[in-house]
C-alpha cells in the first residue's frame, strides 16, 4: 500500500463504443494482480441521476450493487474482473452532480453566491471523485469518464480532471486516452490523423494525454507507433495498440503483452511486480478448451441488444468454464412464442432461463415457455419477472386459477398471486424506488438451493416492486412447489422450486449481479450442470 492514491483517467476519442470499461477493467486487473488495490469509477455524462429510469435500449442492461445503487454495465465489468464489489460510489452521473449541487443552492450552502459550472459544478465532480479515496482501501483509482473527447456534455468532467491533474501533479494522476484508428481498405492503410485530431481536443481543454491505447483492426508497426507519439506528445512506448480479442476475458493478458500495466506505473512512479494471473488463465483455459456444448434458450423481450442481459450472459461464460462445456445462449422473443409454436421454438434447448423485465409485452409467451419446461422435465431458471411468471403459470395451470396474474399485468384479476409489495403501494417516483440491493435470505435445509448453496443464509442483490403474494403459499405448497428461500424480517418469498422436477428455481432477485470471474454463482454453475444432463 503506497501512501499517496494514484489516479489514472481513461478518456475516450475518435468514437463511441471503443470499450474504455473493458481497458480500465484489464488494467485494473493488472495492477490488482501484482498487489496494487484497485478500484475502478464511473463517470457518465447524462442527465439522468441513475440509469434506472433508462429503457434498456437505451444504454443496455441497469446493474445494480450491493448497496441499491442502480448504475452503468460497466460497473458489472468492474466487479466481474476484479472479485470486489462496487457502490454508489463508483458510478456518477451529471444529473446526480446537479442534483447535489441544486439542493446545496436551495439550503443557501453557497452564501450568496452565483453558481456555476466553474467552480461549483465541477468542484461537486471532484469531490465525488475523491470519495473512493477517503475509503482509505485502495492504492489506485482508474476512473472511466463516458462519452467522447469533444462532447459538450463531457466537458465538465474533462474541466475537472484538468484541476485535479494540476492540484495532485503527473506523478499522482495519469491520463489514458483511448482512441480508434481507421483501416481504409482501398487506401489499404491504418490511419493516425483522426487521433491526432482527438488528442489536440483534449489539450484545447488543457488535458494531455500520457498513454494512447488505439483501437485497431491491424498491427500497428513501429514507424506509425513513432508517428503517433511524435504527433501527440507521448513516448512511443506509450502507445499501446488494441486489436480485437476473441474474448473481453482476454484483454488483460493482452495488455500485459503490450505492457500498459508496466508504463502506467512507471509514470506514476510505482513499482513494477510481474502480475499474478494464475487463476484468471485457469478460467480462460477451460473457457477455451470446452468438453462440450449446451444449449440455453433465453427468454427475453429485449433480445435484439446484447447489453441488455449482459450480467446474464457473463454469468454463463463463467459457469461454462466451471463446467467445462461452451454455453450457447440463443435469445427467443417471449412476443413470439405461443400455444401452438412453443415446442418448436424449444425443443432443441437443453435449459430455458426466463429473464427479469418489467411490463405486460411478452408475459404470455414466457409463460407458455415455463409451462413447456415444466411439464417436459426441462431445467428451468426464472430471475425476477421469470421467477413471478413461473408462481403465474403453476397457479393458473395447476391451482386451476385461470386468471391468476401479476399485478402488473392485469391490476384487476381475482388472483394477484404476485402484487405490489406493501412499502411500494404510496410510491409514485420512479426513480431509486423500487426494492434495491443486497437482502439475507433463508432457504430451507431440505431444497434443492440449500444444496447448491451449501448454506442456509445467502444474500442477493434485489431490484423489483412487486412478490409473491403470501395469501396463496400454503395452496401452492400443498401441490409441491416450495417456498424454499424467505427473507425471515419481511418474509418475502424469494426463492421458489418444484419438488417433482430435477431443476426448476425461480429467484425474486438477481444472481448475475454477483457473478464473476473468480466466483461464478452457484445457481449458474448447478443450472449447467442440469443442463449438461439433459443434453439433446
Ligand atoms: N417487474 C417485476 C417487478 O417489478 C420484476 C422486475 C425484474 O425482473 N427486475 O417486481
Amino acid at each position: 500500500m503506497s501512501s499517496q492514491t494514484k489516479y489514472i483517467f481513461v478518456t475516450g476519442g475518435v468514437s463511441s463504443s471503443l470499450g474504455k470499461g473493458i481497458i480500465a477493467a484489464s488494467l485494473a486487473k493488472l495492477l490488482q494482480a501484482q498487489g496494487y488495490n484497485t478500484t475502478i469509477q464511473k463517470l457518465d455524462p447524462y442527465i439522468n441521476v441513475d440509469p434506472g429510469t433508462l429503457n434498456p435500449y437505451e444504454h443496455g442492461e441497469c446493474y445494480v450493487t450491493d448497496d441499491g445503487a442502480e448504475t452503468d454495465l460497466d460497473l458489472g465489468h468492474y466487479e466481474r474482473f476484479l472479485n470486489v464489489p462496487t457502490s454508489q460510489a463508483n458510478n456518477i452521473t451529471t444529473g446526480r452532480i446537479y442534483q447535489s449541487v441544486i439542493s446545496k443552492e436551495r439550503k443557501g450552502e453557497y452564501l450568496g453566491k452565483t453558481v456555476q459550472v466553474i467552480p461549483h459544478i465541477t468542484d461537486e465532480i471532484k469531490e465525488n471523485i475523491k470519495v473512493l479515496e477517503s475509503e482509505n482501501k485502495y492504492d489506485i483509482i482508474i476512473t472511466e469518464i463516458g462519452g467522447t473527447v469533444g462532447d459538450i456534455e463531457s466537458l465538465p468532467y474533462i474541466e475537472a480532471l484538468r484541476q485535479l491533474r494540476w492540484e495532485m501533479g503527473e506523478e499522482n494522476l495519469l491520463v489514458i486516452h483511448l482512441t480508434l484508428i481507421p483501416y481504409l481498405s482501398a487506401a489499404k492503410e491504418l490511419k493516425t490523423k483522426p487521433t491526432q485530431h482527438s488528442v489536440k481536443t483534449l489539450m484545447e481543454s488543457g488535458v494531455q494525454a500520457d498513454i494512447l491505447v488505439c483501437r485497431t483492426e491491424h498491427e500497428l508497426n513501429q514507424s506509425l507507433r513513432e508517428k503517433l507519439a511524435r504527433f501527440c506528445n507521448v513516448n512511443s512506448d506509450c502507445v499501446i495498440q488494441s486489436v480485437d480479442v476473441n474474448t473481453i476475458y482476454d484483454v488483460p493478458n493482452y495488455m500485459f503483452r503490450e505492457g500498459l500495466d508496466k508504463v502506467a506505473l512507471k509514470k506514476l512512479n510505482l513499482k513494477y511486480n510481474e502480475p499474478d494471473l494464475k487463476s484468471w488463465n485457469v478460467f480462460l483455459d477451460r473457457y477455451k478448451n470446452p468438453k462440450g456444448t449446451v444449449k440455453i434458450g433465453l427468454i427475453g423481450k429485449y433480445i435484439e441488444l446484447q447489453d441488455s442481459y449482459k450480467s446474464i450472459l457473463e454469468s454463463f461464460i463463467h459457469a461454462g468454464a466451471v463446467n467445462e462445456v461452451r454455453v450457447d445462449v440463443i435469445p427467443v422473443h417471449s412476443e413470439h412464442i405461443n400455444q401452438k409454436n412453443v415446442e418448436e421454438k424449444l425443443n432443441s434447448f437443453d435449459g430455458i432461463l426466463v429473464a427479469p423485465g418489467f411490463g405486460e409485452r411478452g408475459v404470455e409467451g414466457k409463460i407458455e415457455a415455463i409451462k413447456y419446461v415444466r411439464t417436459n422435465k426441462i431445467p428451468f431458471f426464472g430471475i425476477c419477472y421469470g421467477m413471478q411468471m413461473a408462481v403465474v403459470e403453476y397457479s393458473r395451470n395447476v391451482l386451476k386459477l385461470s386468471d391468476a396474474n401479476s399485478t402488473e399485468v392485469n391490476p384487476k384479476t381475482n388472483n394477484p398471486v404476485i402484487d405490489l409489495m406493501e412499502d411500494q403501494k404510496n410510491v409514485t417516483n420512479k426513480g431509486g424506488t423500487m426494492r434495491l440491493g443486497s437482502w439475507d435470505c433463508t432457504l430451507k435445509k431440505e431444497s434443492l438451493c440449500y444444496s447448491i448453496y451449501g448454506s442456509n443464509k445467502i444474500n442477493e442483490r434485489h431490484r423489483h416492486r412487486y412478490e409473491f403474494n403470501n395469501k396463496y403459499l400454503s395452496d401452492l405448497e400443498n401441490n409441491n412447489l416450495i417456498a424454499s428461500g424467505v427473507n425471515d424480517e419481511t418474509n418475502l418469498v424469494e426463492v421458489i422450486e418444484l419438488k417433482d422436477h430435477p431443476w426448476f428455481i425461480g429467484v425474486q432477485y438477481h444472481p448475475e449481479y454477483k457473478s464473476t470471474v473468480l466466483s461464478p454463482h452457484p445457481l449458474f454453475v448447478s443450472f449447467i450442470k442440469a443442463t449438461k444432463k439433459n443434453k439433446k
